[in-house]
């Protein structure tokens, strides 16, 4: 089967689907990925041929922007068409030449399920964050995309959409492209039970349960209760990671911070307290008690598959939609600020009371209980087949 596969430039949308590429290409598939320099060495590793979308102008380059998405109906419509209408000639030259039997696209590179609606292909979205609909919108606090600001950059973002129609994209409306309904193939990367409102969702979402990575660089447990900090990759806010110092160190707890993309004043370490840029995550989580997260979905499903507590310190819609849930199936508690005082009080509260604890392992055997990589791709065959 031939299959191409769409992405936005982002990590933490990227990483989930590599292990899917794997187990696609070894089952003998042809893959096209369309992303960016910088992911190529780990898609081509993965087994996919890597199609380069570098030089096209995209806008599409932070976190920020995939949030933005999410909220400004109108800058999604904008970004959509003019990524679409940027990639369309290399696009349908691939189309014409490769003749992919499926496409599989991530629900925010709108681009690639275009493609599919404009030629008639199959199509599967990979959704990295919680499938969205009506009912789990909630979780985001912004009302999903039915707000008033969205109804009214509505006439707008549907100008765009006629420009999509002179290219040959049989498209309608900008809602039919940026949400997706029952009737959708969709990959989301969790289990039903962390999934909010997951009883809405149709049979034609699977939900295969995070991708997990192994223990490279394994780390030293040298203290009874094991606290790691993280921000992820892209959040860029310091004084967490100070005030974490100053409120964990006195305890004695071994504690491993990882700054990302934070620039750190030097001599904050004591001799309990190991700040590193970056670190082999499965290895810290994997000897873990508990971890001060900003609750990416990719961060707060790995130290949940290692039955580690939370606490939730989210600083986007999306994250804050992740601590919710969290909180909701009782597996963290929520931080208040980053003063030394709630720190130590959040961290505390999570590490003294075995329920967190028990909760965090009832969604780990949720995550366990998966199909992983042979659903997916069982499914993405299925959806090839299906024509
Ligand atoms: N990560 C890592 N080492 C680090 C910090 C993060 O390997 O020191 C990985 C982490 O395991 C996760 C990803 O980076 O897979 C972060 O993704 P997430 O969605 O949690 O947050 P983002 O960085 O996209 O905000």
């Amino acid at each position: 089967m031939k299959i191409a596969w769409f992405c936005i430039p982002a990590h933490g949308h990227t990483n989930p689907t590599l292990g899917l590429v794997r187990e696609l290409s070894s089952r003998g598939h042809e893959i096209r990925y369309f992303s960016f320099e910088q992911f190529r060495e780990k898609i081509e590793a993965a087994g996919a041929r890597f199609v380069s979308c570098d030089g096209f102008g995209f806008e599409m380059e932070d976190k920020g922007s995939a949030d933005r998405v999410g909220k400004d109906i109108a800058y999604a419509a904008e970004l959509l068409v003019s990524s679409t209408l940027a990639l369309d000639d290399t696009v349908s030259a691939m189309i014409s030449e490769f003749k992919p039997d499926v496409i599989v696209s991530d629900s925010v590179a709108y681009w690639g399920k275009l493609a599919a609606v404009k030629y008639g292909i199959p199509y599967v979205s990979s959704t990295t964050t919680f499938a969205f609909n009506r009912y789990s919108a909630a979780y985001m606090r912004r009302g999903g995309l039915g707000g008033l600001k969205s109804l009214l950059s509505m006439p707008k973002a549907n100008r765009q959409i006629a420009r999509l129609r002179e290219h040959g994209y049989p498209v309608k409306s900008i809602l039919e492209i940026i949400s997706n309904d029952n009737d959708t193939n969709t990959i989301v990367y969790t289990s039903r039970l962390f999934q909010p409102r997951s009883e809405t969702f149709s049979e034609r979402y699977r939900f295969i349960g995070p991708s997990m990575r192994p223990v490279s660089a394994p780390m030293e447990k040298t203290a009874e209760k094991t606290v790691y900090v993280s921000m992820g990759t892209v959040i860029n806010r310091s004084e967490i990671f100070k005030s974490c110092v100053e409120a964990l160190a006195p305890t004695g707890r071994q504690i491993i911070i990882s700054t990302g993309a934070n620039d750190l004043e030097p001599g904050i370490q004591a001799p309990n307290v190991s700040v590193f840029r970056s670190v082999d995550q499965m290895a810290a989580l994997s000897i873990s008690d508990a971890f001060i997260t900003h609750c990416g979905m990719n961060s707060a499903s790995e130290a949940l598959y290692y039955g580690v507590p939370l606490v939730l310190f989210p600083q986007t819609a999306e994250q804050g939609a992740v601590a919710r849930r969290v909180e909701e199936l009782g597996a963290g508690v929520m931080l208040r600020s980053s003063a030394p005082a709630d720190i130590r009080c959040a961290v505390e509260t999570v590490l003294g009371d075995d329920r967190y604890r028990e909760a965090a392992l009832r969604i780990s055997e949720s995550f366990k209980a998966c199909g992983g990589v042979r659903e997916a791709a069982d499914f993405i065959e299925e959806c090839g087949r299906r024509v």
